[in-house]
C-alpha cells in the first residue's frame, strides 16, 4: 500500500499556468541529489498520519472544480511496486476525469510503460538530471555530486531510451526539465536542450525543455 504525505497542495506553481493538486507519495528515492530540498521531509521522516489512496481521492474530489490536473510526486513516486502504482492510479483514474501526470527521474522506466499502456497517466514530467547521453567514464565525480552515488553505463543506457521514449510519446502532457545545480557548466543544459530538440525533431513533436532555478531550502525557511 502506498502512503501519501498528508501535505496535499492546490497550487499554481508547478506546471505553468494550471491549477494542479500536487500529492507526493512517500515511496522514497533511490537519489540524493545535491541539496534535495525534499529529502528531510518526504524521503526521511516517518509520518504516522500518512494517508491512504482513498483519503487522497476525498481531497481530489473536493477540489474537482478548480483543477485542471493531478500531479503525483516523491521522492521517486515510481519506486512503489507496480500493482501498487496500478491499484492507486486505477482508483484516481474512476474519481475523475482530470489529467494524470507524474513527476519522475525517468529511472523506472519499465514501469513508466507498463503505466502508460494502461492508460494509467497522461503525462510524465521528467528531471533530467544531466545530459546522459554525453557522459564519459570521466564524469564519474559529477554523476556523484549531482545523484549521490554513481550510475552504471545500462543504468545511463536505460535513462537515455526512456527521455527518448517519453519524447516519442507525448501527446502533449509530457515534459523533461533540468534543475540548474550550481556546480554544473551552462553548457549542459544547453546539450540536453539540443537532445530534446533533436528528439522533437525525429518525432514530431512538441515536448517541452525547461530549465529550472536551484532553490536553496534556506531560501524556504
Ligand atoms: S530524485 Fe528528486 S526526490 Fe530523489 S533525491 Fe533527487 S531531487 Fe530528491
Amino acid at each position: 500500500m502506498i502512503r501519501y504525505y498528508p501535505h496535499v497542495q492546490i497550487t499554481l506553481a508547478e506546471v505553468s499556468g494550471k491549477t494542479v493538486i500536487l500529492i507526493h507519495g512517500l515511496t522514497g528515492c533511490m537519489f540524493r541529489c545535491y541539496k534535495c530540498i525534499n529529502y528531510d521531509e518526504i524521503i526521511l521522516k516517518r509520518h504516522p498520519d500518512a494517508l491512504s489512496i482513498d483519503e487522497v481521492i476525498t481531497i481530489i474530489q473536493q477540489h474537482e472544480n478548480i483543477i485542471e490536473m493531478i500531479v503525483f510526486s516523491g521522492g521517486e513516486f515510481l519506486q512503489a511496486p507496480i500493482e501498487h502504482l496500478i491499484l492507486d492510479l486505477k482508483k484516481v483514474r474512476n474519481a475523475s476525469i482530470k489529467p494524470i501526470v507524474i513527476y519522475t527521474t525517468g529511472y523506472y522506466g519499465e514501469k513508466m510503460r507498463m503505466l502508460w499502456e494502461k492508460g494509467m497517466v497522461d503525462g510524465y514530467h521528467v528531471d533530467l538530471k544531466l545530459p546522459y547521453h554525453l557522459l564519459t567514464i570521466q564524469d564519474e565525480d559529477i554523476v556523484t555530486q549531482t545523484l549521490g552515488r554513481s550510475l552504471s553505463q545500462i543504468e545511463i543506457d536505460q535513462m537515455i531510451e526512456t527521455i527518448e521514449w517519453v519524447v516519442k510519446t507525448d501527446k502533449g502532457f509530457n515534459q523533461i526539465r533540468s534543475v540548474k545545480y550550481p556546480f554544473l557548466h551552462p553548457s549542459a543544459f544547453l546539450e540536453c536542450q539540443v537532445w530534446i530538440d533533436l528528439l522533437n525533431k525525429k518525432y514530431h513533436k512538441d515536448t517541452p525543455y525547461e530549465i529550472h532555478r536551484f532553490v536553496n531550502l534556506n531560501e524556504l525557511s
